[in-house]
């Protein structure tokens, strides 16, 4: 069976599916599956599915990974387009979720589609499709347990690229500062300590920490996003807390210990010099219920990662863009993606190929580029045959 990628990229967008609310795009893709007489399809606890073909000889095995949660429409009167539409014209579809990312999961299926129609199952190694749930606020959590399950040998994440190789990411991490004073009442604040006073003093010197730089993923950046004293609003009272959230983007060398240490250093040199000075710096955590009733939780620390830009699979992959007629054109994500688990977790060979760009993700009237989406699902076809065809 073939598969007309920009209709079926229109199916997927007329079903809502919010982060914790992706049923019934499985249960879409199920039935998808079903007649494209996928050899195994399975949905794991968190609700994730993945679809199996398998080649008649045994060899790698290759996941196309997409995921299947949108972000939300903050302001509906601000698009033009209806969300949940599917509109297809002048050469686009539209539709939340349409380039970040049900475009390119479209793309990935009628690749994959047509490849199975040329070469049935005459092929070595298992092709693998998978809808993840989640990712927008969990990065690569819920790919922990399609690793642990499938455990494939290539990822293509499928996110957009703007029709390039991505070969890696900068990661994130959540910090949270929080400084300890003493309430009083600010009538006599000298008998008390304020903490956010406290937190003044910190953050110029956090904002010393040194970050490393990587030639290709660029600058580790460390930024204050948020601020917030209690008891607030403070009403006569002299805040006894200040939390601080930074947003931190990792390098392959940064670990989670490694970033809080260097906030834990200029803490430390604070705690020498002022009297009473008290701060802690830790991972933010958070969790969010699953579809299926599972809880996702984590701790908000999502890895970087880089692959060899000049591996056998890189040019393998450089190879089925140029037979698409595209040129040779290498890069790496600016935000982040299941990447963080393949890549920088379970240190699988992982390379990005997708339609689209990044910038037309999570915006008003998002759509995508029909171009874009039929050119993906020819390279994702000749990746299959020419990743699967490598030899060891
Ligand atoms: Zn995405």
């Amino acid at each position: 069976m073939r598969v007309n990628v920009e209709k079926l990229c229109s199916k997927l967008l007329q079903i809502r599916s919010l982060s914790g609310d992706e049923k019934a795009v499985v249960d879409f893709l199920k039935d998808l599956f079903t007649r494209l007489e996928f050899d195994e399809i399975s949905v794991d606890r968190y609700g994730s599915i993945v679809g199996i073909i398998r080649g008649e000889r045994p060899g790698k095995k290759l996941l196309f990974d997409s995921h299947i949660d949108t972000v939300g429409i903050p302001k509906p009167e601000d698009w033009a387009e209806d969300p949940f539409g599917g509109q297809i014209r002048d050469g686009r579809v539209y539709g939340r979720g349409s380039s970040d990312m049900k475009g390119p999961l479209a793309a990935a299926i009628a690749g994959v589609a047509e490849f199975v129609h040329e070469h049935g199952r005459d092929f070595a190694g298992d092709i693998m499709i998978s809808g993840i749930v989640h990712e927008e606020c969990f990065e690569g959590v819920a790919a922990r347990e399609i690793s642990k399950k499938h455990k494939p040998d290539y990822v293509i994440i499928c996110e957009t690229t703007d029709l390039k190789l991505n070969y890696g990411q900068r990661g994130r991490m959540e910090v949270r500062i929080e400084t300890f004073g003493k309430p009083c009442h600010s009538s006599n604040p000298s008998e008390g300590i304020n903490a956010v006073y406290h937190m003044a003093e910190l953050i110029p010197e956090i904002a010393k920490v040194k970050l490393g730089h990587d030639e290709d993923l660029g600058p580790g950046i460390m930024e204050l996003v948020d601020i917030c004293s209690q008891p607030y609003p403070g009403a006569s009272v002299v805040p006894a807390r200040c939390l601080a959230t930074y947003d931190v983007r990792t390098l392959t060398t940064d670990s989670a210990e490694s970033i809080l240490a260097s906030i834990n250093e200029a803490i430390d040199l604070l705690s020498s010099k002022i009297p009473d000075f008290k701060a802690e710096a830790s991972l933010v955590e958070s969790s969010a219920v699953c579809y299926t009733g599972e809880v996702i939780s984590a701790k908000r620390f999502f890895p970087a990662w880089k692959s060899d830009p000049d591996s056998a699979e890189s040019r393998a992959i450089l190879d089925a863009m140029e037979n698409a007629g595209l040129p040779r054109a290498k890069g790496v994500y600016s935000f982040c993606t299941n990447g963080s688990h393949y890549g920088g977790e379970a240190g699988l060979t992982v390379y990005g190929f997708g339609p689209s760009k990044e910038e037309q993700c999570h915006m008003d009237d998002e759509y995508i580029e029909i171009a874009h989406l039929q050119k993906a699902a020819e390279v994702y076809r000749r990746i299959c045959g020419n990743l699967l065809g490598l030899e060891d």
